[in-house]
This record gives structure tokens, sequence and C-alpha cells, in this order.
């Protein structure tokens, strides 16, 4: 088969690193890909929101499957192009995706179907916003409606945060027309849990659990990232948790899916924090989790290929995953400054040295080859992941290869996985 994966960061070297693995798959691209998705693949400069222009290569090209990396082609309905023109996809229609694309939306099918999430108000003027946050509660969460590459959500402890969050993003317009409505919601106490499901339409099957660093610092300190770090499994997941999850989240937001008449058949991966009360909702993702698929996939024995078509075809029920029972850590490299500016364009060294070592995977992200040497070229640079009997095991492995790999300014968090090694449980992060 000929497989097509569309995106450019360190999620999509690992699917394509896992894709490459399957006996079906013959030749692998990646659209845009990075200096890691070249070495699994053939990277084909397609910018990642040129629709048009990934469905004429899958045509000329005669790509088998396309799957999807990233949210924002999901939302702006790729996926509905793709099957226009007869074309296999992996991803939720443009309607489906409205689950991530749009806060509001996914809040108002929480209510209907009674799935637990934050309490919540929906807001499209900004000066009855500003007048709730008079008498609101604090701290509250404010979430700008729309896709704003993860920044679009702010905890504001006091009035005067609250009024500049919403002035920012109603009046100043800072993430566009994501901002346009707002959801103001309840702050909930908690740790956060990452599930991952592939949902064809009418079943799904769960990955394995995972856990995310969205912070830039250690401590839990700093701004909120793309992930700076994951784990799997989860050290706050357990089967009772699973079976409320399952019951009262899982099969209601399909049903709330049916009851709409929407099919989604891709990837759904629920954003969770554990409370006090069991597992809330914080947000609905309809696409592969950055980094958590870094530390996922590595544990994954099965081959992915034939859960995805089996996703896309409807017989999810059919299949089952073969896990490893190692755990996984990842450890993100990011360019110093990262969310905010950064430079770019400094030489990566000991990549290599890196690779040797056992159980250990470098995943790329912001990475790019020039004159046979790999500089970086994002925010996020590289994910390594090492595989260990235990999560100590596993940290080790992973901050050993991160001690090989060198680049100006790199900046990288050091309690990755920290607060899940026995020693440590109950202390912060
Ligand atoms: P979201 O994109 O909705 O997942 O929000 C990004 C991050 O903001 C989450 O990973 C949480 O750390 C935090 N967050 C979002 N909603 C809430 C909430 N209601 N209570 C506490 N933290 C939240």
């Amino acid at each position: 088969m000929k497989i097509l994966v569309i995106g450019s960061g360190g999620r999509e070297h690992a699917l394509a690193w896992k894709l490459r693995q399957s006996p079906q798959a013959e030749r692998i691209f990646c659209a845009p890909g990075n200096a890691g998705t070249s070495e699994v693949g053939e990277n084909v400069a397609i910018s990642v929101n040129d629709l048009e222009a990934f469905v004429r290569f899958a045509k000329e090209n005669r790509v088998d499957l396309t799957v999807v990396g990233p949210d924002d082609p999901l939302a702006a309905g790729i996926v509905d192009l793709f099957t226009a023109e007869k074309l296999r996809a992996f991803g939720p229609t443009k309607s489906a995706a409205r689950i991530e694309a749009s806060k509001i939306f996914a809040k108002e099918l929480m209510r209907t179907q009674e799935i637990p999430t934050a309490e919540a108000r929906t807001f499209s003027d900004s000066g009855e916003a500003l007048r709730y946050c008079e008498r609101a509660k604090f701290p509250v969460v404010i979430k700008a409606d729309g896709l704003a590459l993860g920044k679009g959500v702010a905890i504001a402890n006091d009035a005067a945060t609250a009024q500049s969050t919403i002035d920012e993003m109603m009046n100043q317009r800072r993430f566009g027309d994501a901002g346009r409505r707002i959801i103001i919601e309840e702050f909930l106490q908690g740790t956060e849990c990452s599930i991952h499901a592939l949902v064809d339409g009418k079943n799904y099957l769960l990955l394995q659990s995972a856990r995310d660093h969205k912070r830039a610092l250690d401590g839990d300190r700093g701004p909120n990232t793309g992930g700076m770090g994951a784990f799997s499994p989860a050290n706050n997941w357990n089967s009772k948790l699973q079976s409320q999850f399952e019951k009262e989240i899982m099969r209601p937001v399909l049903r709330g899916f049916l009851q709409e008449r929407i099919q989604f058949r891709g990837l759904l991966y629920p954003g969770l924090i554990i409370t006090s009360e069991g597992a809330r909702v914080l947000e609905f993702n309809c696409r592969f989790g950055d980094p958590e698929t870094q530390a996922l996939l590595p544990r994954m024995k099965s081959d992915l290929l034939p859960l995805l078509e089996a996703t896309i075809d409807g017989r999810i029920d059919r299949c089952a995953i073969e896990w490893d029972t190692r755990a996984a850590v990842t450890v993100v490299l990011a360019s110093a400054g990262y969310p905010g500016k950064y430079e770019t364009g400094e030489a990566i060294s000991g990549l290599e040295e890196a690779a040797k070592l056992k159980d250990v995977q470098i995943f790329h992200a912001g990475t790019k080859r020039a004159n046979g040497e790999v500089a970086t070229a994002g925010g996020r640079v590289l994910a390594i992941t090492a595989l260990g009997l235990t999560i100590e095991d596993a940290r080790e492995r992973a901050y050993d290869a991160v001690s090989s790999i060198h680049f100006e300014n790199c900046h990288y968090r050091r309690d990755i996985a920290l607060s899940a090694v026995p020693a440590n449980i109950g202390k912060s992060s």
C-alpha cells in the first residue's frame, strides 16, 4: 500500500515510523514532513493547509490511504474532499471534527448527553462576558470557541485577568475568528489524563492511557505549550475510572453523534481531568495527541495499519490491540523561548549516538536537513521516547538519550513522568 501522512510534527514521525513497520506498507509519503520522516519515507513539499494539492497528489500517486495528523486540515474538511474523490483517508469529516474545532459545539453535545464536564456559560457579546466576571467565583477558565494552536485557553485567578483575556479574545481578536465566541467555565481541580479511542461510527477501541505535560517549565510552571513530554501508562488511571469513562463519556458521546446524524470515524481523544468525583472532560480532540502518540506507539505491538483501515470500514469491534507491558516516557526538546519567540537553524549533534541506545526512539518535530546536517526548524524540535520495565527505568533511559543530543539554546523539562515514580507520588507536577 502507498500511504500518505499529513503533518510535520513528532506525532507524524511516530505515525510514519509505526506504519513503515507494517508488512502491507510499500511506500510512505510525508507531507510536508521533517528530517526524521525523510528517513522512514519520502517527504513531499505540500503545506498542511493546501487541501487541493493533497487531493491532486493522492490521485496522481495512487495513494491507498491518507492519515491526517493535525486538527486544522480536518476542521477544514480534508476528509470530505478525499471521500468525494473516492480517496481513502483516516480522520473525521468536517462536521464530526467540530467536536474539537468548536468548544461550544462540544459543550452542547456534552450537555445534552449529560457527560461530566465543567459547568460553563457561552458568550458572543464581550460586554455580557465582562459583566458575568464581575460576580464570578475565581479562578475561572476562559476558552476561545475555535482552534487557536492550543493557546486559546486561559486560567484567570481574578477579575482583572479575566477582563483583559476577554478583551484580547473578543475585541482585539488575538485568535481571529476563533475568539468571536467564548466559553467561561469553572476551574476543576485534579490531574489530567489522555485516553485515545479508535472510533468507527458505531463502536470504539481504546488505546492505552497516557499523560502529557502541557506547561513549559518544571513543576508545571510557565505558559501552556503544545506538550513538553508524556508517559504511558498514566499513573492516575485504573479499571474503575475506565468503566466510569466508558459508561458516562464514551458511549454517550457516540450516542450524541448519532443523534446529530454525524458519523465520527477516526481518532477521538477526550482530554480528562480526574477529580475527587471521577473523570471530567476538559476537551475533545479529533486526532492523535502530540506528544502522547510518541509515547503510545512504541508500546503498540499490533500493526497500526489494519486498525486504521478497520476504523474507516466500520469494523473496529472485531479488532484488538496487543500492547507491550513496559512503560514509555517521552521527553520533548524545544528551542529556548518556545512557546514564545525562538531561534531556528541551530545544528543538532548526537542523534546517531542517541539512536543506538537500547529501547530508545527518536522522533523529530521541528527539524530539517540542510547541507547533510540536521538543524532546528521549529519550537518543539525532538521527542525522545524510551521504554523501560518501570516508569523510573524508562525515565532514566530517556534522559540518558537526551544527554547525548545537543543544539544551541535547547530547552527541556527535567521532571517528565517524575510524579509517577513511586518515591515522588503525591508531590506536585
Ligand atoms: P483544553 O485545550 O480545553 O484542554 O485546555 C488546555 C489546558 O487548560 C488543559 O490541559 C488544562 O490544563 C487546562 N484547563 C482547561 N479547562 C480547565 C478547567 N475547567 N479546569 C482546570 N483546568 C482546565
